[in-house]
């Protein structure tokens, strides 16, 4: 189905991705409408309107769906039930299918694993006593990891030693699951020689796109810069890495854009993560570009042709602008080919407030 421009976007979550959603709809001729707990968010400035409400709220969400013509949603802690519930009433692009696989670790590492592909060595963690098992599979150093919302290194504590079990446990705080979810998982700990990401738009008709892959440097657990062209240790896993990504986009039926986060290792490609939307990693298209990823994300559930994915330069660089770091942005201006973005956000220690881009002509 094609949603024209002129049509209205339904976007779950009201974020500094919502807004870059917003913004890159807008400039096609679409309407933003954000659904989203708080009052107001990053989003709320760029978009012609916002619904405040709970995730579980199925007669506002009902309402919500009514009001718009697709829905999508820009973070994935989104319940499933809640999304195919307003898939009842209207579109939703990515499919829940994509967002019960990439909100839920076991799931996506299965997927992978069935597929062909690799992961860490893991071991789910049903709870604190079956930690001591899981170490005995999975062996140190490790990482035990909240099975569901995860994102920017919370929810993972790092096990050195055996005796660093109970720590971790209580460190995370494993939330509520539903059903047979465990709530934590122990992965391995990978050694390698960087991380990059594939970052994916598949369209209505099965066709899909890839941009450059970025080589992505991460501090504390959140990203810190993404660089195209990536380096030699990743530029040789990219074939496999894109035909990893794009077998798990083809089984998921994805529409839309799909991030898979990858180690690069001696022996290939070590899938880590996924998101079922645009990516923070990938927030150089929008310059560095000739369609960014919000673009193509719009084309995709909107149900027209997709954008070319090519470099607009011979290189570019995402910077994130973390806590007070967005204090910079003087400086920042002050550079005439930096590309200096602003969420809006009120700062907090770790928190994205922004992020700049340097195209390399
Ligand atoms: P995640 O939230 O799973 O993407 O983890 C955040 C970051 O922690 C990753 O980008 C890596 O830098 C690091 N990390 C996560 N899992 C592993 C692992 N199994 N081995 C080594 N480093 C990891």
């Amino acid at each position: 189905m094609i949603v024209p421009p002129g049509g209205t976007i339904g976007i779950l979550g009201g974020g500094q991705l919502g807004r870059m959603l917003a913004m890159a709809a807008a400039r096609l001729g679409y309407r933003a409408h954000i659904y989203a707990p708080g009052a107001s968010g990053p989003a709320s400035e760029v978009a012609a309107h916002w619904t405040q409400g709970a995730y579980d709220d199925e007669a506002l969400l009902a309402r919500f769906a009514d009001a718009v013509d697709v829905v999508t949603y820009e973070f994935e802690n989104v319940d499933p039930r809640a999304v195919a519930r307003v898939g009842e009433r209207v579109a939703v692009h990515p499919s829940p299918r994509s967002l019960e696989v990439s909100r839920y670790r076991p799931a996506e590492k299965t997927l992978v694993a069935e597929l062909g592909g690799r992961t860490a060595p893991w071991a789910p963690v049903p709870d604190g006593r079956a930690l001591a098992a899981a170490l005995a599979t999975v062996g140190t150093p490790a990482i035990l990891k909240t099975t569901l919302f995860g994102y920017d290194g919370k929810g993972q504590a790092r096990i050195d030693d055996d005796d660093a079990g109970a720590s971790a446990w209580a460190a995370i705080g494993a939330p509520a699951t539903a059903g047979d979810q465990v709530p934590a998982i122990l992965e391995g700990r990978v050694a390698f020689a960087a991380e990059f990401s594939v970052i994916l738009c598949r369209a209505t008709d099965g066709r899909s796109v890839v941009w450059d892959v970025p080589e992505n440097v991460h501090r504390d657990g959140i990203l810190a810069t993404s660089t195209v062209p990536s380096g030699e240790a990743v530029q040789r896993l990219i074939p496999d890495a894109v035909a990893m990504t794009r077998a798990i986009a083809d089984r998921l039926d994805h529409v839309g854009v799909l991030t898979a986060e990858y180690f690069a290792t001696d022996d290939g490609p070590v899938f880590n993560e996924m998101a079922p939307r645009v990516h923070n990693s990938g927030h150089w298209t929008i310059e560095g570009a000739v369609t960014s990823q919000f673009e193509n994300h719009v084309r995709a559930i909107c149900g027209l042709p997709l954008g070319a994915t090519s470099l607009a330069g011979r290189a570019a660089t995402m910077e994130n602008l973390i806590g007070d770091e967005a204090g910079r942005w003087p400086a920042l201006l002050a550079e005439p080919d930096a590309k200096l973005h602003l969420y809006g956000k009120t700062v907090r220690p770790g928190r994205k407030m922004g992020h700049v881009t340097r195209v390399g002509r």
